[in-house]
């Protein structure tokens, strides 16, 4: 339904898996238009890889990512992870963990917290984890999925448990849900008349997980 509404996401917008986890931090509290200028100016310098950022001087690296707003705080965090990233062997070496310890790796990094560490994970490392979102926290709890104290480890729940766990459905379904959220499902007025849920579907029905 969402899929024949909008069609395919072919999310994540990245070149490869260092583009991906640069991505995932400096999407957080911004838009992704922000995020892409923050990335062409990296990419522009030859400094979009983890090597080079851990590497590179705080000021230069804040220059580059101001795009993406909180650029100090940001730029900071980036370097550190790319830092730890590489101290570890780098994102090939951390691959030989099983999802759930490469997820705890990831958490303890500074600034990384369910939703940064989930993207990473599925569209990084394709680990089936099913990446929530205020988008998708809005959407569950509209249609009765979530109960309204649903919190992000109960809407994952809920979400994996409803589908296959298959990183590439994971990442289209979440991809269509973003759309339907930015589209439809604003936080006031949503656009129920016209929106493309409608009806509920029968493969997804309400189910309030605590
Ligand atoms: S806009 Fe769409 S997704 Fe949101 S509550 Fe209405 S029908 Fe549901």
């Amino acid at each position: 339904m969402l899929l024949k509404a909008f069609g395919p996401q072919h999310w994540w917008p990245a070149e490869g898996p260092d583009e991906m986890v640069i991505g995932a931090l400096l999407t957080q509290n911004t838009a992704w238009k922000n995020v892409e200028k923050a990335l062409a100016n990296l990419r522009n310098r030859k400094q979009l890889a983890l090597p080079v950022i851990a590497g590179l001087p705080l000021s230069e690296l804040e220059m580059q990512i101001k795009p993406a707003g909180f650029f100090r705080q940001k730029s900071r965090r980036l370097k550190n992870l790319a830092t730890a990233i590489i101290e570890s062997g780098g994102l090939e070496q951390l691959a030989r963990q099983e999802t759930p310890a490469l997820r705890t790796w990831f958490l303890r990094q500074q600034g990384v917290g369910p939703e940064t560490a989930d993207s990473i994970l599925l569209y990084a490392f394709k680990r089936p984890l099913f990446v929530i979102d205020a988008y998708t926290l809005r959407i569950g709890k509209r249609h009765g999925w979530l109960a309204d104290s649903a919190d992000y480890a109960a809407a994952q729940r809920y979400f994996t448990l409803q589908l296959e766990p298959d990183p590439d459905l994971f990442n289209e379904f979440h991809a269509l849900l973003v759309q339907l959220g930015k589209n439809f499902c604003r936080p006031r007025n949503p656009f129920c008349e016209k929106c493309p849920l409608q009806p509920l579907p029968e493969t997804i029905q309400p189910q309030a997980t605590p």
